[in-house]
């Protein structure tokens, strides 16, 4: 499910994103900005992680998103490539990648880790 929202400023570890996943038990939701919500490319990589806590399970997901570098790294990439498919420039994808999620990689290591998706 994507929830289309007025962002919550007030969590500091929100600012930088235009969508999260929101986990709540075995549940996952998306949640994208409202001012974002005709972005494909945002929309398609969020329903990415939704897949990804399917085929993971969403517990599974959260948790190795938070101690695990090397899945960050694989979860966005698959991820950023969807938003690559609908558009969205790679060297910005392999940027945030690189910036927002402590992957310890480069940002050309980050633009191929997107490219093994496409
Ligand atoms: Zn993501």
């Amino acid at each position: 499910m994507i929830l289309f929202l007025e962002w919550p400023f007030f969590l500091p570890s929100w600012r930088e994103y235009g969508g999260r996943i929101l986990i709540v038990g075995p549940f996952a939701f998306a949640v994208i900005r409202r001012s974002m919500r005709d972005d494909e490319g945002l929309i398609a990589h969020e329903k990415k992680h939704l897949e990804q806590c399917k085929r993971k399970g969403a517990q599974h997901h959260y948790e190795q998103t938070k101690v695990s570098a090397d899945y960050r790294l694989e979860s966005e990439a698959e991820a950023y490539a969807e938003s690559v498919r609908h558009g969205w420039s790679i060297s910005w994808c392999a940027m945030s990648l690189h910036n927002l999620y402590r992957t310890g990689r480069s940002v050309d290591e980050c633009r191929e880790a997107i490219e093994r998706y496409l």
